[in-house]
C-alpha cells in the first residue's frame, strides 16, 4: 500500500543511502554516500537512538543543533531497569501481576525479573517516568493487605514461605521474604509490618536502564517549543521540518509511538 501510494506521487526511494551532513544556503544541500541532493524543504524523520544495529543514528539531533534548535536531554525509555544493589538473578523469568508507581503515575501489569533487574510491561511503562533519584513503588499483591492477612493467620504452624506461596510464585516467596522458613506463629509484629511493607509497597531502587540496545524509544529530543504544532516546521528555520521520534514526544506502550510518527508525518505531508 505504501509503495503504491509512493508510485502515485512519483516518490523516488533510495535504500542504503546514508546522510552525512546538511547545509542551507537558500535551498538545502544534503550530502549522502550516493552524492549530493538539493531541495527546497527538508523533513527530518531519522528517529531516535534506540537499536543502532538496525540503523539508528544521532543525525536528527545533530541537524537540530546545527540550526540552533533546543534539544531536551535524551535517554533510553520503554525499557527494563537495572536494580541498584541486590539483583535477584535467581528469579529471572518470574513474572508477577503488580501495581507499579512513580510519582503520580501508576500501571497495573506484570513485572518480570531479569538477570540484572526488572522488566515486563509495568516496568517498561514506568520507565518513561522513572527518575534516577526516586525509588519505584511496587505493590506485588494489589488486592491483598499482606500485613492484615498474616495477622489473621498468625496462629498456624505453616511457614511464611508456604503461606506466601499460595499468593505469589513459590520461587519468589522463598527468595524474597526474610524469615521465609519461620512459622507464622513465631512472627513478631515488626516482622509482619516489614513483610507487609515489602509485598505491598516495595521501594525498588534502580541504578540505570538496560540501555539503547534494549529500549523501544528515546525519551527527549527536539523541543516541541521549536516547532509549529500544525506543520512541524522549525519556527526559526523555514523549510526544515521534524517528524516522529526525533522530537521530544514519547508515548506509552501500545502503538502510540507509531501513531505519533505517522500523524506528525501526515501533518507535514499536508503542509508542504
Ligand atoms: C524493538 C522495538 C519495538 C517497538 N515497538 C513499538 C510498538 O509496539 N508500538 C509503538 O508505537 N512503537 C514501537 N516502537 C517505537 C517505534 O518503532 C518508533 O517510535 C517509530 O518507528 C519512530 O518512527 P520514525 O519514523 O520517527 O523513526 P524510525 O522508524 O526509527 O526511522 C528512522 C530511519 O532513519 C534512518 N536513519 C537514521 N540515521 C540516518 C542517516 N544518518 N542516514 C540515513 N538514514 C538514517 C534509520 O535507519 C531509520 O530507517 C518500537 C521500537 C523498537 C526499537
Amino acid at each position: 500500500m505504501l509503495l503504491t501510494e509512493c508510485r502515485r506521487s512519483r516518490v523516488e526511494i533510495r535504500t542504503g543511502c546514508t546522510v552525512t551532513s546538511v547545509a542551507k544556503d537558500g535551498t538545502f544541500r544534503i550530502e549522502t554516500n550516493q552524492g549530493i541532493l538539493e531541495s527546497k524543504n527538508l523533513i527530518i524523520a531519522s528517529g531516535g537512538l534506540s537499536f543502532s544495529k538496525i540503523g539508528a543514528t544521532d543525525l536528527g539531533y545533530r541537524i537540530a543543533r546545527q540550526f540552533g534548535l533546543k534539544i531536551v536531554e535524551t535517554r533510553p525509555s520503554l525499557v527494563g531497569l537495572v536494580l541498584d544493589g541486590k539483583k535477584y538473578a535467581d528469579l529471572a523469568g518470574v513474572s508477577i501481576d503488580s501495581v507499579v508507581s512513580s510519582g503520580k503515575e501508576s500501571f497495573r501489569e506484570n513485572i518480570l525479573f531479569t538477570h540484572r533487574g526488572l522488566s515486563g510491561p509495568a516496568i517498561i511503562q514506568i520507565s518513561n517516568y522513572w527518575q534516577k533519584s526516586d525509588p519505584v513503588l511496587i505493590d506485588l499483591l494489589p488486592e491483598t493487605d499482606v500485613a492484615e492477612m498474616l495477622t489473621a493467620n498468625r496462629h498456624g504452624r505453616r511457614t511464611l514461605a508456604n503461606f506466601l506461596g499460595e499468593l505469589v510464585p513459590q520461587r519468589f516467596a522463598d527468595a524474597f521474604a526474610a524469615n521465609a522458613n519461620k512459622p507464622l506463629s513465631e512472627l513478631s509484629n515488626r516482622d509482619i509490618d516489614d513483610i507487609g511493607a515489602l509485598f505491598n509497597s516495595w521501594q525498588a531502587k534502580f541504578s540505570e536502564t538496560e540501555g539503547y540496545d534494549r529500549a523501544e524509544v528515546t525519551l527527549g529530543g527536539v523541543s516541541t517549543a521549536e516547532l509549529s504544532s500544525k506543520t512541524m516546521e522549525a519556527k526559526r528555520v523555514p523549510g526544515l521540518y521534524f517528524v516522529g521520534e526525533v522530537i521530544d514526544v514519547t508515548g506509552w506502550l501500545g502503538g502510540y509511538n507509531f501513531q505519533w510518527a505517522w500523524s506528525s508525518g501526515f501533518a507535514v505531508g499536508n503542509a508542504i
